[in-house]
């Protein structure tokens, strides 16, 4: 894991470097999901401390783990729920995630912003965005943002911090250049509209285009089977 973990910091570099990027502005997300406890004391090892997860249940169990793990007690892991979010497992979320990348409903918005005033505290939240219109993919379209972060701007337990899409699967990343270019724009206009929102995140990338997107703006990138290997669903 270590040759891949360095592997994958080497491209987001020269891939900054073709955009005139600085490599400290992209953050390398290690997607754990269904991977055991293990793979992610591996993977801290090598410098990762942020994971992605998108089973509630899943995030319970590793945070209970990481609790209790005394190589990770001074610098504890982050976790990002990247998954499709129930109504009701929001109420398990706050205090154990940082970042919620994949909110694709308003309904899912407003049980987030009951589940975390309960708790007061505030949710940071990306919004997912079906940038190709896939039928088999959740998410907002483009056309429909400006209306949703007005809405969600009105709730004073959530954040909007930016935008997250999941590309369509090709063989050839460069198919998936105009996706994160959309989805930056989408961000750029946002950010005019919406000057005091924190609009600074781009949730975009994983193991087969994350270069195309981190020339294309991407600031966090979400990467899994090339770090921890294929994944085996039981
Ligand atoms: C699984 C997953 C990833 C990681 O995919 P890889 O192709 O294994 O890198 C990234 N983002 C989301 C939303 C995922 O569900």
């Amino acid at each position: 894991m270590q040759k891949e973990v360095e592997l994958v910091r080497e491209k987001i570099r020269l891939a900054c470097d073709r955009a005139g990027r600085d490599s400290e502005t992209v953050l390398l997300l290690g997607v754990s999901k269904t991977k055991p406890y293990s793979a992610l004391q591996e993977a801290y090892s090598y410098g990762i401390h942020d994971f992605g997860e998108n089973k509630v249940q899943e995030i319970r169990q590793k945070y209970e783990m990481m609790l209790e793990d005394s190589l990770m007690k001074d610098c504890p892991p982050r976790f990002h729920m990247i998954g499709t979010l129930q109504k009701n497992k929001v109420k398990y979320l706050p205090g154990k995630v940082v970042l919620i990348h994949s909110v694709d409903s308003l309904p899912l918005s407003l049980e987030i912003e009951k589940e975390y005033a309960k708790k007061e505290t505030t949710a940071k939240i990306l919004l997912e965005v079906n940038v190709a219109k896939e039928e088999s993919k959740s998410g907002f379209s483009l056309e429909e943002l400006e209306a949703v972060v007005t809405e969600l701007a009105k709730l004073p337990h959530v954040l909007v911090c930016g935008l997250m899409t999941v590309a369509p699967f090709t063989e050839d990343a460069e198919e998936n250049r105009p996706v994160f270019r959309a989805l930056r724009e989408a961000l750029l206009s946002l950010q005019k509209k919406f000057p005091a929102l924190p609009l600074t995140e781009l949730s975009m990338g994983m193991s087969g285009d994350y270069e195309v997107a981190v020339e294309e703006g991407a600031t966090i990138v979400r990467v899994g089977s090339f770090i921890f290997g294929e994944r085996v669903y039981l």
